[in-house]
């Protein structure tokens, strides 16, 4: 036999969690134990729809169960089961290099910080490789289901690996996989029967097959007079699909540690919602809200969190049709009684017993959030740290439940501190207001000192702080809150609700200077008008109503979208400031031309766009600056 070397990234892992994340070896049984359930699901699953597979229960094939064994004097533990198994390439592919996108993002996440890293490690789990915190030497001995060789893997985690096929008595008689682990010191605290048991009770108990643990149980013999050790066999867990017991029966403790178990999270989660439906169909749902957001909510490869089950047989997991999109953080189990067996990702997507269930799901979760936001509003408030920006996504693509979502999103404001709900700020507006406002289009501290918000800020209307880089697209889109419109503040259209009296006679008297302003910028602008949303500013940039704004355009345009149309910008002058009445009052062409270049220059920089033409700006600064002096 050969030594294999580990893929890099491999060796890269194996030393970080063997040197620096001590902070919870015993980890380490639940993750094999969760390999050994995988393994075990997948096999069941092949026996119940695949012939060949069917064919081999009995002599092949043994019931499903995952067997620890002790070996308390030479320090050794055996994980075995009755799963799927591996051949000699599964063994390299999955055990010589990283195949999980999980465990990619995890390492790409790396902090170097310890501590924080062992939080990751929590979110995430490594799976196989965090035995070796435990081990000086692993063995794995393995077949796979439908095949003849045994074939065993053994590895230090140090230096490669060795692949060898076995036969005689080292042979599997039957498909699975043996795990031995020969403990190192740090490990060799688990060499112990109670301790296993607890690390099993804690992690492991609701895992659907039964763990049995051999050991030497020592009893007291009356007739002797003396303790003895016998070798016994014991199953350790409750072994029972738990979303399928009975609300009434199931504590706080059992949702956590199931949800635990089957996220690899450490943190409890910070809600979940359990529902059995009965009538037309039947079916169980659990779904949990984990603390902290997915590693890879963000990225277009995402895993989605949702296991499918039907009749309490294991289907699929990370299947993306389970739940929308912008529900991909949530994490749990769905049992169906109505589908098929040999349901396929591909017949996934049209299954009307699925789409009827995907659908009252989201009901359930979005309606069940929103009885959190009112019972328990700190709670929820943590929600929303995480889950905010997904919510909005939602508002994009689920159209159906748009209400709802509206609800439950959170919005930063010119009148709170932290977030209100659109309700509370609906309640806070003047009798005689007409829209909700808000303000997009750069950071919370940007938008904040916008000239834009002037005219508010004067007549005492509350704004919605919209900062997040998708906010412009989803709100432009929503349109209204109820009866009342959503309007954003860098819309061209003035509302009703900034109407001033005097508009029109200073737009007949600024008329000839806006002419002579349009004249000097020509192509660059649309338009110049009056504008009466200012009251500090001497000009700002708003977009036409249903044009995206400029600072949206520069964003698109430098993640490189082409072909976007030209938009020009509207220019909006200010009649009651200082600058423009004196220009009013002397209106010479050359201070008229550099005056309009820096009005328009500055308002474009305050909207976050940079300028196309920064040297002329300086030249036209420097000319009215040494004029003042
Ligand atoms: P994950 O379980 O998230 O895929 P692991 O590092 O825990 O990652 O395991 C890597 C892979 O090794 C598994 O995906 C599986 O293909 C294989 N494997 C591990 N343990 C077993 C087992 N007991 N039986 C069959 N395959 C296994
Ligand atoms: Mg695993």
């Amino acid at each position: 036999m050969s030594k294999q070397q580990f893929q890099t990234e491999v060796d890269q892992l194996l030393h970080l969690i063997v040197h620096s994340l001590y902070s919870h070896p015993e980890i380490f049984l639940r993750e094999l134990i969760s390999n050994s359930s995988d393994a075990l699901d997948k096999l069941r699953y092949l026996t119940l729809t695949e012939e060949k597979y069917k064919a081999l229960v009995g002599s092949g094939i043994e019931s499903p169960r995952i067997d620890l064994a002790l070996d308390e004097e030479h320090k050794t533990l055996t994980i075995s089961d009755t799963g799927i198994g591996m051949n000699e390439e599964d063994l390299i592919s999955h055990l010589g290099t990283i195949a999980r996108s999980g465990t990619k993002n995890f390492l790409a996440n790396l902090s170097g910080d310890a501590r924080k890293d062992s939080n990751l490690i929590g979110q995430f789990g490594v799976g196989f490789y965090s035995v070796f915190m435990v081990a000086s030497k692993v063995e794995v001995t393995t077949r796979k289901a439908g095949e003849e060789k045994t074939f065993k893997w053994t590895s230090d985690g140090k230096t490669g690996f060795e692949i060898e096929e076995v036969s005689g008595a080292e042979a599997r008689t039957s498909a699975g996989t043996s795990v031995l682990i020969h403990f190192n010191d740090e490990g060799a605290q688990y060499a112990n029967s109670w301790r296993l048991q607890e690390i099993v009770k804690k992690y492991s108990n609701h895992i659907a097959f039964p763990i049995f643990l051999t050991y030497d149980k020592s009893e007291w013999n009356a007739e002797k007079k003396e303790s003895t050790k016998t070798r016994v066999t014991e199953q350790i867990n409750a072994a029972s699909a738990m979303w399928q017991r009975p609300k009434s029966e199931l504590k706080e403790e059992d949702y956590k540690e199931f949800y635990k178990a089957i996220t690899g999270d450490w943190e409890d989660p910070l809600f979940w919602f359990h529902t059995r439906a009965e009538g037309t169909l039947e079916y169980t749902t659990l779904f949990y809200i984990p603390a902290k957001a997915p590693l890879d909510l963000y990225q277009a490869d995402y895993k989605g969190g949702i296991k499918l089950y039907v009749k309490r047989v294991f289907i699929m997991d990370d299947s993306r049709e389970l739940l929308p999109q912008y529900l991909r953080f949530v994490r749990g189990v769905i049992d169906s009684e109505d589908l098929p067996l040999n349901v396929s990702r591909e017949i996934l997507q049209q299954n009307k017993v699925l789409t009827s269930i995907r659908t009252a799901s989201v009901k359930k979760i979005l309606s069940e959030l929103k009885a959190v936001s009112s019972s328990d509003p700190e709670k929820y408030l943590k929600f929303i740290e995480e889950y905010n920006r997904p919510l909005k996504e939602g508002l994009y693509s689920d159209y159906a439940n748009r209400e709802l979502l509206l609800d439950l999103i959170r919005f930063k404001s010119t009148k709170v501190d932290g977030f209100t709900s659109l309700a509370d700020a609906k309640a806070r507006i003047k009798p005689e207001q007409k829209a909700l406002y808000y303000i997009t289009g750069g950071s919370d501290s940007v938008l904040r000192s916008s000239p834009l918000l002037e005219i508010y800020k004067k007549k005492d209307i509350e704004v919605l702080i919209l900062d997040d880089d998708i906010d412009e697209v989803v709100f432009s889109s929503v349109g209204k809150y109820g009866d009342l419109e959503l309007k954003a503040v860098n819309k061209s259209s003035t509302s009703e609700d900034l109407k001033d009296e005097d508009a029109p006679q200073k737009a007949e008297e600024l008329k000839p200077l806006l002419e002579k302003i349009s004249a000097a910028l020509g192509d660059a602008v649309k338009e110049v008008r009056p504008s009466s949303r200012l009251a500090d500013s001497p000009s700002v940039i708003v977009s036409d109503e249903d044009e995206p704004s400029a600072r949206m355009r520069h964003m698109m345009e430098a993640m490189g979208q082409k072909g976007m149309p030209e938009l020009k910008p509207v220019l909006e002058i200010n009649p009651d400031h200082e600058i423009i009445k004196k220009l009013l009052a002397d209106p010479g062409a050359d201070k008229v031309q550099d005056a309009a270049w820096l009005l328009f220059d500055q308002a474009l920089l305050l909207e976050g766009v940079p300028l196309k033409d920064p040297v002329s700006f300086v030249q036209r600064l420097n000319r009215v600056l040494n004029q003042a002096m």
